[in-house]
């Protein structure tokens, strides 16, 4: 007879619905606990521990995925301070509200599973211990809307806010962006816009003149994979020909610790976070990369592919594009480093 596998262990991620009949938030827990004997660490990053940031669970209503439609956040290279400490059968759990990020106007059956694969967990002088991880999928329902009475999401409510009055000028390419609360910084804000639009610009441009530099970021090179590129940078270009883009700086919700700046897809707000303000004017991991990477999500509806659990950094993305182009020409990472490297 097989011996059983012993696992010491193990963490239970578990996600569950408050009752939320016919409210218009459909709040949920999310919990985690160490269900072993030892202490262990888990990063909150690409959880729902830090709000709701990233697309990190799978939604579906009635069988049927529900796309991520909330914020996609760049944030600060990983620090060890975000790891939470768990003692055995210690819990830590959040309240999100589903539907900040995944549409559920029409109401119905719906589950939510975590994606345990960004789930980084570390048990302190053991690396390489096998860990088990149980995800029970959440199971509930919620009741249909009427339309009188929105239940949005981030990137509805954010499209519906959005200047799409296309104010074509010739004279003024990119068009100037409305930007709130910057503290009396706004022209750091406009010469980043200004010095974005150029470095897609020149982007776009390289996709054929610079080879080398789109194999560095894209991997290898196939008529569809070109193509995605191309598509986003001039996506980009094009929206910010004709779109007054707003900027909003030092908004709590969409601001964690870590996060530099965010948006979502098809939005025409960006905003920035205080940490963007700690950040070099240009060159890798700067203002103007911060807004290249935004503007990618917001126009060209890229994502953020978390790569080991949590890691970034320009290497990441050099490893993403060489391992697999195809999850490369949707990365936003990637669009902003080949813009500005
Ligand atoms: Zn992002």
């Amino acid at each position: 007879m097989a011996k059983k596998r012993i696992t010491p262990h193990s963490v239970r991620v578990r996600i569950y619905s408050v009752h939320q009949y016919a409210t218009r938030s459909v709040r949920v827990f999310f919990e985690i606990t160490n269900k072993g004997k030892v202490p262990i660490r888990v990063a909150k990053r690409y959880t729902p521990l830090e709000g709701l940031l990233h697309d990190s669970l799978i939604v579906k209503r009635n069988g049927k995925v529900i796309e991520y439609d909330g914020l996609h956040a760049k944030r600060l290279a990983a620090s060890p301070a975000e790891m939470l400490e768990l003692k055995p059968d210690q819990s830590k759990s959040a309240e999100v509200d589903l539907s900040q990020g995944y549409s559920l106007q029409k109401g119905g059956n719906i589950t939510v599973a975590f994606k345990r694969k960004n789930l980084k967990i570390e048990v302190p002088g053991a690396s390489n211990t096998p860990i088990k991880v149980s995800t029970p999928v959440a199971k509930f329902r919620v009741a249909p809307l009427p339309k009188a009475s929105p239940r949005l999401t981030i990137g509805e409510r954010d499209r519906q806010m959005a200047q799409i009055a296309l104010e074509t000028n010739p004279t003024e390419v990119p068009l100037l962006p409305i930007i709130e609360g910057s503290n009396g910084r706004d022209q750091i804000i406009i010469d980043a816009h200004r010095a974005c639009f150029e470095n897609c610009d020149n982007a776009n441009v390289n996709i054929n003149a610079n080879p080398e530099r789109y194999a560095t970021w894209f991997g290898e090179r196939t008529g569809d994979r070109v193509d995605q590129v191309r598509g986003v940078y001039q996506d980009i270009l094009s929206r910010m020909r004709g779109i007054r883009f707003t900027y909003k700086c030092n908004s709590d919700d969409q601001c964690g610790g870590d996060v530099i700046a965010s948006t979502s897809k098809g939005s025409s707000t960006i905003y920035l976070c205080a940490q963007f303000w700690n950040l070099d004017p240009s060159g890798s991991e700067s203002q103007v990369g911060c807004l290249v990477h935004e503007h990618s999500h917001a126009s060209g509806g890229t994502i953020d592919i978390p790569k080991d659990g949590g890691g970034l950094g320009p290497q990441y993305y050099r490893d993403l594009a060489s391992e697999n182009p195809n999850q490369a020409v949707s990365c936003a990472y990637n669009f902003e480093y080949y813009a500005v490297s």
